[in-house]
């Protein structure tokens, strides 16, 4: 892999990790290493579509994996939740191996995922959807705040809140998606392709949103195809190739790489 910035430690800082469940605490250094994934790989069957995955995300960061269609972005995504397993290397939240986690429990652990696509149930109201999020027991007595809380976020989610999700425009049922993923109370919170099949306009305001809710205090990792909104709001990215890491830097090192440029900034040299 070319990194373009130092490569971070790879041993995690003394972190708040606790046991799943237990709520995020007050705030930690800037630079306490929150998710890390070692030499990650990750098949479909016999199919291997991700291979040796170095990544890491700082608490405070938002982190974007760029790539083209198919280079296993969703895949790793998926892999770092525990909806996929890992078949080598190792991955770390919080200061704990939870490579071998099931989803559920890096969920209590404040890892959430907004998976691409959305999946929202759409004859659910919009209310009932955004508690979804909330379902694990230990977040349910939390869970009219988090609402409270996603509604400030989203106020046109408050006005919708009795409303079928079938019916919302796609940049509300966006909304609805990240709202859902925050009311688990991520500590990260990753969105896959979070701009997907919006219009212009909207993927404006979906990458502000992130912008904001990354300011709230919530780490974000990011992957998307729009290369040009991911790179504008990461602090550290990653570009995906084939199922390798092709690339790392700061958002603003990308955007002034060649390759990047080229490859999906659709800008020569000249
Ligand atoms: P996209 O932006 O289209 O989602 P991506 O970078 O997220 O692309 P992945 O969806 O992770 O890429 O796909 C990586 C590779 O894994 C692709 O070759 C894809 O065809 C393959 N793949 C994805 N899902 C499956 C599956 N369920 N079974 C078998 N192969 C899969």
């Amino acid at each position: 892999m070319a990194t373009m910035a130092e490569t971070p430690d790879r041993e995690p800082r003394p972190g708040n990790g606790g046991s799943p469940g237990e709520r995020p605490t007050a705030s930690p250094p800037a630079a306490e290493r929150l998710l890390e994934a070692v030499g990650l790989e990750v098949a479909y069957g016999a199919i291997q579509v991700v291979w040796g995955v170095d990544l890491a995300v700082d608490r405070g960061q938002v982190v974007a994996v760029i790539g083209p269609n198919g280079a296993g972005k969703t895949t790793t995504l998926r892999a770092l939740a525990g909806l996929l397993p890992a078949l080598r290397g190792a991955i770390r939240f919080a200061g704990h191996d939870v490579t071998g986690e099931p989803a559920h429990v890096r969920v209590r652990r404040h890892l959430s995922m907004v998976p691409e696509g959305r999946q929202l149930w759409p004859r659910m109201t919009v209310e009932e959807n955004l508690l979804m999020g909330a379902f694990p027991p230990p977040l349910r007595p939390r869970a009219r705040q988090g609402l409270e809380k996603v509604y400030e976020l989203f106020p046109r989610l408050r006005e919708r809140r009795r409303q079928p999700c079938g019916t919302l425009s796609g940049g509300e049922q966006q909304m609805c998606a990240i709202g859902r993923g925050l009311m688990a109370e991520p500590r990260l919170l990753m969105l896959d392709e979070p701009s997907l099949g919006l219009a212009p306009i909207l993927v404006e305001q979906v990458f502000q949103q992130i912008r904001s809710i990354a300011a709230g205090g919530v780490t974000i990792l990011l992957a998307a195809q729009n290369a040009n909104q991911a790179l504008a709001v990461a602090d550290h990215a990653y570009v995906m190739e084939a199922g390798r890491i092709a690339l790392a830097g700061s958002g603003a090192e990308l955007s002034a790489s060649d390759h990047v440029r080229r490859a999906y900034l659709g800008i020569g040299d000249a």
